[in-house]
């Protein structure tokens, strides 16, 4: 395995175990039959396990993975080291397969818990995940949509772990726009096309850790419409599979490079070409033309959920490890014996600046953590209640595709900033590559770009999750606050926070309709130039009711502890106390922007749209 290797991974499962079950109560859905073959207890048991498996396996890769990255040798894509060993381990304890449904091999587990076992995968080693995590989102993808005789062709070798999958979109000139895709589809008989043209930074594209690649590709076919209307999707294999499930002749998908990268570096970005030398066969997905992009868009949600949560995952452990250095390191005299020169040297964790880092980093991992997870817990009861209670399955639903933005750009945005935070609480020795902080850092930058650019989510927001329902999903997100507000207005020692949720939730919902009032009078400019800070603003006041409810669940636990009188843990004191000055610190240093950002949507500046192309600088 992995020799001598250290492993930086650091997870907090007590943190975890608190958002699962004492704040979110993710154990209801064992309630609904759809659930009801698992138990909390096995969840449990799987969490443990992976932590095992990821300290075990992959934890320790990630940093000497890092330093050699891929290789693309004699047309042979190589992995680092002990990758191989880590996918095979992984598919025999069966991790990915955890969410997806019973009938095609999975364990059919709730997304509450899944969301968990990818925090840990991803967290240990990211550039590792991204070959299980895009695999699971196509075969996914191929359930959902795929023929019958394409899902048994394809689903079972995908689930073993013996083929692996990617999502294929972006060409050199088309990546936010996708519609712009030239790659191009010629019938050749029944569902078979021929396939030609360049797709650019696929994620595990290539790579020696399976027999076969399965590639999901768009493209359009001879005579269909321009943009993403004429889009369809291919099933295209590196090696084509016979009917009968067995290997047949590569399918001319070449690996024209590999990218040099700032992180993720053991993760394979390729370029790759498609029939160049005309011999490339795709199976349009579900026999349907021209519904590419409804069909990709299920694994793009997927996959934006899971970007957010490689977001939470990679600033959690860079938090985490920030707080151990800070314990050890002993630096300077206390601030209480400023004008002793022979006061002792305290531990840098002591020095008011060093704990202000820290509390924002847990505040905002803590925060990101319950809203990966709330998404999650809305999806299983919108799949759970389909049968019994549409409307609170339409309601739940409705939820998962207003906060999917969300979690993807905030927790991406922030997972870059907790990284470059906690290099800055390490001083020097974060900036070295002694420590593991710097290469989350890197890691973490490509999150806000991948997967739609983080402008792209905001837009998605604005443009139509507001609107969606007519915009009941965002009545029922701003009247739960109201609720909760109302209902903690006079609770001791934190009713001040719940009054700046209160007002500040108010001022988003004016900023909503600041944004309504620049689409009727057709400023779409606008709209699109406050997006972003209108994302920021709405995730701030989510993640600041999260922390909050999760503040007086704690609240009430610690002092019903006190007044029990009971064999407390002082553990468990200071955990209960750590909830409750995380929320207090989120609300009184982070939320107060929300009223920054709301003042400017509203005030409708436009300096960036008027300013001339050659006011930006006379250099070219
Ligand atoms: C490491 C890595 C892995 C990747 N993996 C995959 C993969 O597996 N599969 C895949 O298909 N792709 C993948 N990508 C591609 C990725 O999805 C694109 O980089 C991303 O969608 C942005 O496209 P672009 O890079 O062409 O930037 P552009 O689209 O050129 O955007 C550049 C800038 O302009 C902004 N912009 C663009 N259009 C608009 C607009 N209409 N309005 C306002 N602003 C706009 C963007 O927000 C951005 O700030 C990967 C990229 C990298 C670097």
């Amino acid at each position: 395995m992995s020799g001598t290797a250290v492993n930086n991974y650091k997870a907090d499962l007590r943190a975890i175990q608190f958002t699962l079950y004492e704040h979110l109560h993710v154990e209801q859905v064992f309630e609904h039959e759809t659930f009801s073959h698992l138990s909390r207890e096995e969840c449990d048991a799987t969490i443990e396990q992976c932590l095992r498996y990821v300290n075990e396996f992959t934890g320790p890769l990630n940093g000497p993975a890092d330093r050699v990255g891929c290789v693309l040798e004699g047309g042979v894509t190589r992995t680092p080291a002990g990758f191989k060993e880590a996918w095979r381990k992984l598919f025999e304890l069966g991790f990915m397969s955890f969410p997806m449904a019973v009938e095609t091999g999975g364990f059919g587990g709730p997304h509450a818990i899944a969301v968990v076992l990818e925090e840990l995968q991803s967290g240990a080693n990211t550039a590792f995940n991204m070959y299980p995590g895009l695999t699971h989102g196509a075969a996914d993808l191929i359930e959902n949509f795929a023929l019958p005789e394409d899902r048994h062709r394809f689903l079972p070798p995908m689930t073993e772990g013996r083929f692996s999958g990617t999502m294929c979109l972006s060409e050199p000139h088309a990546g936010s726009d996708v519609g712009a895709t030239k790659t191009r589809a010629k019938q050749i008989e029944g569902h078979v096309y021929e396939i030609t043209g360049t797709k650019c930074w696929i994620s595990a594209g290539d790579h020696d850790l399976t027999e076969n690649i399965i590639h999901l590709v768009l493209a359009r076919i001879e005579g269909a419409p321009a943009g993403t209307k004429g889009l369809s999707l291919f099933i295209v294999p590196k090696i084509w599979v016979n009917d009968d499930g067995s290997l047949g002749k590569p399918n001319d998908v070449v690996t024209a490079s590999i990218e040099h990268k700032l992180g993720i570096r053991a993760s394979a970005t390729a370029v790759l070409n498609f029939g160049e030398n005309g011999g490339c066969r795709g199976i349009l997905v579900g026999g349907q033309a021209n519904m590419g992009m409804r069909q990709m868009f299920r694994m793009m949600n997927g996959a934006r959920i899971a970007v957010g949560v490689q977001g939470l995952a990679v600033a959690s452990t860079a938090y985490l490890n920030a707080l151990a250095y800070a314990r050890e390191r002993l630096q300077g005299s206390s601030v209480r014996h400023f004008k002793d020169p022979n006061a002792p040297r305290v531990a840098i964790i002591e020095h008011a600046d060093v704990r202000r880092m820290l509390l924002e980093m847990k505040a905002k991992v803590e925060g990101m953590r319950t809203l990966v997870i709330k998404l999650a817990l809305h999806a299983d009861l919108a799949v759970a209640l389909k049968k019994t209670d549409e409307a609170k399955a339409i309601y739940h639903q409705g939820q998962v595709d207003l906060l999917t933005p969300i979690v993807k750009a905030y927790c991406a945005d922030q997972s870059f900033r907790i990284a470059e935070l906690a290099i800055q609480t390490y001083g020097g020795a974060g900036y070295v590559n002694d420590n593991p902080v710097e290469q989350y850092c890197r890691d973490a930058k490509i999150f806000s770009i991948y997967e739609g650019t983080n402008h792209i989510q905001a837009l998605d927001l604005v443009a139509r999750k507001l609107q969606e329902h007519g915009g009941e999903n965002l009545r029922h997100f701003l009247t739960e606050i109201a609720a909760f507000v109302e209902a903690h207005a006079g609770q001791p020692g934190l009713a001040a926070e719940v009054r700046a949720l209160g007002e500040a939730s108010e001022a988003l919902q004016r900023a909503a309709g600041a944004l309504m009032e620049f689409f009727m009078g057709g400023k779409i400019d606008q709209v699109t130039l406050v997006a972003n800070a209108f994302l920021e603003a709405m995730a701030e006041v989510t993640i600041a009711h999260l922390l909050m409810q999760a503040a007086m669940i704690a609240d009430g636990k610690r002092s019903q502890g006190d007044e029990r009188g009971d064999e407390q843990s002082q553990e468990d004191f200071d955990f209960y106390s750590g909830k409750v000055m995380a929320a207090k610190y989120y609300v009184n240093y982070v939320l107060p922007g929300v009223h920054a950002k709301v003042g400017a949507i509203i005030a409708g500046d436009r300096s960036p749209l008027d300013v001339a192309d050659g006011g930006f600088s006379s250099a070219y």
